[in-house]
């Protein structure tokens, strides 16, 4: 059935959103974060263990310290304080994927509290959203229903549980409610999301792609007549994974919230999900504040005791955050706001910075990858990054057109022969002959006969007028089968019609 919606326009104009996101950020540790067991994505299944992170009796964890230097890490870049003592908890419950019945997790004690992150939107404005905690805590495994439609539990006949998962680390980043929003809740929710994948990135402390699972949000959202109200009762959305997902859930959800409060109806405060194939959320469990984990501190775990000392040590190998090297690369490209934007939003500034370290220019670089190659990458469905071409390629292909050796329709060439395998920019032109004529006899013959064949445009020229230059520019490169250098034509044609 079909659920009401209030059109957004309305909804957010009616009332005042309030949002809220548990970000799920999967730490690239080598290790588990109690246990020596070996972490890679797409192992076999069961193959990644230890008795701890089967939570067999009597095993003990220890924890990674790599995994709370990358916590350090994320709480200093979110401007965190970061507790002198922390904490783990035990968060009790049943599941099937997570053989002690008991999540590790941090409670009242997490290791980062109290933050901020200022995240840029579309029109350049800068929000902050605040932020409760950034605590440090285990995964769960991972099952997989057999027999039912898409992996669905619902007529299902077994289920397969992989425990690779199981104990590998995370850092959960809670926002405080996020408010004053307004009709930007959901694309402030998107530039939150995206900065948090760009700053761990830039700590690289997770591989943070969303599609690998390894970041994913819990999408709170509760609706109220106006900001001097209470919070309104909200709706949790569990596990999106995608970044369109969170906007669209977001969108979804005031929609659907406005249009059941506006006929004096009930928000129930449940957790939904997001269904990708029908863009909507759908409910789920209903829940009350009052789920009782039972949690208390786990008498296995000693406190975490961080120092100052090692606070300062974590800060002195802190990298630019994503933000000032967007702003220093800007100035140093010498693009305008437009131009950046596009490059991040093509998602290639790591291109870019490549190829321009590789020798190319800003625009010269900016120009074969927000073009060409975000075409072939579109047809083919596929990131910039995974295209067959290096930023090392495209700035030898800007050094040949550069060196007069290669025209834009050779260069364009000799990147498809890269994009189809043939090798380097050097060997694919040298594989095809492609050669910039310039200076030869062939060129000046070809000249000749486009004049010859052209007698009202020679007339044109003759006058002064030198809009069809291009057509006998047009003609010599196909006498020339494309190999003609465009300004040593005009050059030979300007002394013939003289
Ligand atoms: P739980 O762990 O049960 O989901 P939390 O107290 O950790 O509950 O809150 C989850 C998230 O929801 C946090 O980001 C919090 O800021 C946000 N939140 C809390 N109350 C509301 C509300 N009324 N509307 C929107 N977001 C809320
Ligand atoms: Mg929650």
């Amino acid at each position: 059935m079909a659920e009401k919606l209030m059109k957004y326009a309305d909804a957010v104009k009616k009332f005042d959103p309030v949002i809220g996101l548990e970000t799920h950020v999967e730490l690239s540790t080598t290790t588990k974060l109690f246990c020596p067991a070996e972490v890679h994505f797409g192992g076999e299944p069961n193959t990644q263990l230890t008795p701890v992170s089967l939570g067999l009796p009597g095993s003990l964890p220890v924890v990674n310290k790599t995994a709370v230097d990358y916590a350090i890490k994320l709480g200093l870049a979110l401007h965190c304080e970061i507790a002198e003592w922390s904490q783990f908890a035990r968060k009790n419950y049943f599941y099937p994927d997570m053989p002690r019945d008991y999540q590790i997790s941090q409670y009242d004690k997490p290791t980062n509290g109290n933050g901020y992150l200022d995240v840029e939107l579309e029109d350049g404005t800068i929000f902050r959203v605040p932020i409760e905690r950034a605590h440090i805590e285990d995964d769960a495994g991972k099952n997989t229903h057999v027999g039912g439609a898409d992996g669905r539990i619902e007529g299902a006949d077994h289920s397969l549980v992989d425990y690779n998962r199981a104990g590998v680390p995370l850092i959960e980043i809670v926002t405080k409610p996020i408010e004053g929003a307004g009709d930007r809740a959901p694309e402030i929710a998107g530039a939150y999301m995206r900065a948090i994948r760009d700053i761990v990135r830039a700590l690289n402390i997770s591989h943070a792609r969303m599609e690998q699972g390894n970041m994913r949000a819990d999408v709170n959202v509760s609706l109220r007549n106006s900001p001097s109200d209470p919070f309104g009762t909200r709706s949790e959305t569990k596990n999106v994974n995608s970044f369109r997902g969170i906007e669209k859930t977001i969108q979804y959800e005031i929609r659907r919230q406005a249009a059941i409060l506006s006929e004096g109806g009930e928000i129930l405060q449940e957790t939904r999900h997001w269904d990708e194939a029908s863009q909507t959320t759908a409910g789920g469990r209903v829940k009350s504040d009052a789920d009782d984990y039972r949690y208390f501190p786990d008498p296995d775990l000693v406190m975490l005791h961080i120092t100052k000392e090692h606070i300062e040590e974590m800060k002195a190998q802190m990298p630019e955050m994503p933000r000032e090297r967007r702003n220093r690369l800007k100035g140093e490209w010498g693009f305008n706001d437009l131009e950046m934007r596009d490059v991040l939003n093509a998602d290639a500034l790591d291109l870019l910075e490549d190829t321009v370290k590789a020798g190319a220019s800003a625009s010269g670089a900016k120009k074969w990858w927000l073009g060409e190659l975000s075409r072939e990458a579109n047809n083919k469905g596929v990131s910039l990054e995974e295209l067959p071409i290096t930023p090392a390629d495209v700035a030898e292909v800007e050094k040949l057109i550069a060196d007069g050796k290669l025209n834009d329709k050779l260069a364009k060439q000799t990147v498809a022969g890269v994009l189809a395998g043939e090798g380097t920019p050097d060997e694919v032109v040298k594989k095809h002959g492609f050669q910039v004529v310039s200076d030869d006899g062939a060129l000046e013959k070809a000249v000749d006969e486009a004049l010859a064949a052209n007698p009202d445009i020679v007339e044109k020229l003759k006058s002064g007028n030198m809009k069809p230059m291009g057509a006998i520019i047009g003609a010599v490169m196909r006498a020339t089968r494309g190999q003609a250098d465009a300004k040593a034509v005009t050059k030979i044609v300007m002394g013939k019609i003289k």
